[in-house]
């Protein structure tokens, strides 16, 4: 995890009502030069500020699709900025406004650790593996899919990107979360038995020579932290709660919640779900918080709740607020660019060739926004 310096005094001195004034002419003066994207699981102080919102897959398409922006904040991870900065133009600068934003799921697989993966596979798993990266994961782990006739994905595509991946191989690794590889091979008729779970700080992932010979796919033990705290006992107790509630969770949530739910998608998914049921319809979802809340307030004619009673917060998507994006505007505004995020060329051309594969695996760009 990167990390980022107190910010001058003089930001911790103005109001929420000061923040949103400045941030709103920093916005203004700084014209169609600036782009504002902003992930689903933003507070709301910041999300009105978003010329995009969008999940991860969405806001790659957009910021691939910026031509005209000098700048691009990004309000999310740094994950995401990196794919921001892999897929704009080289004179689009990509600045996160706190750079301890990291992502705890990205941070569980690194590179040197695939690398000793690869190595073991290449012995032990006698086909050809075709590594898959999540979305949510580092520069230079998607560079590595890209090098290796691999591919990112995102969880609205996982499963074309899946389908594509057993059409230039036999076997998929799948990283860094074992419970979006999971969900995603099973919907796709793929037995548990036939997947394993590979963690990177044991000899050889923990496997045996059978089990690394005999699996499919082999899934890295990471997860999100977010989404691992809904349970199936969660789901239960909603059932009996209320029978009036459909249950909708993220497939990073684990395989025994997702078996638990009635619809089972991406970020994107999960607004459209809400937003196009019934009035009257009961939604307890399994997913970030802040998109949960939005969700109620946008659609006071349906009830939506959490699934979890726990609070399923993105502390570190959270560490975006009104301060930070002010500070990296002031700066631009200034002339200075503050928290670049900066991918080197040659792990950019690597990683571009991963998520270019990613992006022909989805739908059509988006051109939504408020
Ligand atoms: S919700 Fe989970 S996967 Fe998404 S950014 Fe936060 S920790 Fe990472």
């Amino acid at each position: 995890m990167l990390y980022q310096s107190p910010l001058p005094a003089q930001y911790d001195e103005h109001s929420r009502g000061e923040l949103a004034d400045r941030i709103r002419r920093r916005k203004q003066e700084l014209g169609s030069c600036l782009v504002i994207l902003c992930h689903h699981y933003q507070d709301d102080d910041v999300a009105q500020f978003a010329d995009f919102t969008g999940d991860s897959l969405k806001l790659s398409q957009i910021a691939a699709s910026q031509e005209q922006a000098e700048f691009v904040v990004f309000c999310g991870v740094h994950f995401m900025a990196e794919s921001a900065d892999i897929l704009t133009a080289d004179s689009v600068r990509v600045v996160l406004p706190d750079l301890s934003a990291g992502c705890s799921m990205a941070d569980m697989a690194e590179i040197e650790q695939l690398e000793d993966a690869w190595e073991i596979l290449s012995e032990s798993a006698g086909a050809t593996v075709i590594p898959i990266t999540y979305v949510n994961s580092a520069a230079a782990i998607k560079a590595f899919c890209g090098r290796h006739g691999g591919a990112c994905c995102t969880s609205s595509n996982a499963k074309q990107v899946l389908q594509w991946a057993m059409s230039q191989g036999d076997k998929v690794l799948f990283l860094p979360d074992q419970h979006l590889g999971r969900n995603t091979a099973y919907t796709m008729g793929h037995a548990l038995n036939e997947m394993v779970v590979y963690d990177p700080k044991r000899d050889c992932g923990g496997l045996s020579p059978n089990e690394l010979a005999d699996a499919k796919f082999y899934l890295w033990s990471g997860h999100c932290s977010v989404h691992q705290l809904f349970t199936p006992t969660d789901a239960d107790r909603i059932r009996e709660l209320d029978g009036k509630y459909s249950i909708l969770v993220h497939p990073e949530c684990s395989w025994e919640v997702v078996q638990k739910a009635d619809c089972v998608g991406s970020t994107e998914y999960i607004i459209e779900t809400v937003r196009d049921s019934v009035a009257g319809s009961h939604w307890a979802i399994g997913t970030e918080v802040h998109l949960i809340n939005r969700l109620a307030n946008e659609h006071p004619d349906k009830t939506v709740r959490s699934l979890a009673r726990v609070q399923c917060l993105c502390t570190t998507m959270y560490r975006i607020d009104m301060k930070h994006l002010l500070y990296s505007l002031d700066a631009l505004a200034e002339g200075r660019v503050v928290n670049q995020i900066s991918v080197d060329p040659e792990t950019k051309r690597q990683a571009v060739i991963a998520l270019d594969r990613m992006l022909a695996n989805a739908s059509s760009p988006q051109t939504a926004t408020d």
